[in-house]
């Protein structure tokens, strides 16, 4: 895979701590924070602190106990939100990757959206 890492983008600079951000969770592998610009009352990002570009990027090479924390991590926040569709009202993950998938910061990360009714809309 010919992924090149922009270690300039702003979640490489949340990760070194040069940008702020407000946690949610933080793990060895991963961590989760509130969006800047919330498109739902719950609306948090989570990205593994590996330098992977898209979801792809990550499935293919990131190692098996980061993959395994990153989504670990995801259940425990959907837990703590308390919107899994067992308990709750449901959510939406979304990972837009590239350029049809029309992804910002190139920095894989899960959007988590929840706390109203989504619509049919993926963005
Ligand atoms: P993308 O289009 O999937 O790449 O989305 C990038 C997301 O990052 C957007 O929802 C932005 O609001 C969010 N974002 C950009 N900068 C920051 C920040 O500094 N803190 C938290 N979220 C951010």
């Amino acid at each position: 895979m010919a992924y090149t890492y922009d270690d300039q983008n702003i979640f490489a600079k949340i990760l070194r701590g040069e940008i702020p951000n407000r946690t949610v969770i933080e793990t060895e592998h991963t961590l989760a924070f509130d969006d800047i610009a919330p498109q739902a009352p719950h609306h948090v990002l989570v990205i593994p602190k590996g330098f992977y570009v898209t979801a792809d990027h990550f499935a293919a090479e990131a190692s098996e106990a980061e993959i395994v924390d990153f989504w670990r991590t995801f259940g425990s926040i959907c837990a703590d939100l308390g919107v899994s569709p067992d308990a709750g009202d449901g959510y939406r993950i979304i990972a837009n990757s590239g350029r049809h998938g029309v992804q910002d910061v190139p920095h894989f990360h899960l959007h988590i959206l929840a706390g109203r009714p989504l619509g049919r809309m993926l963005k």
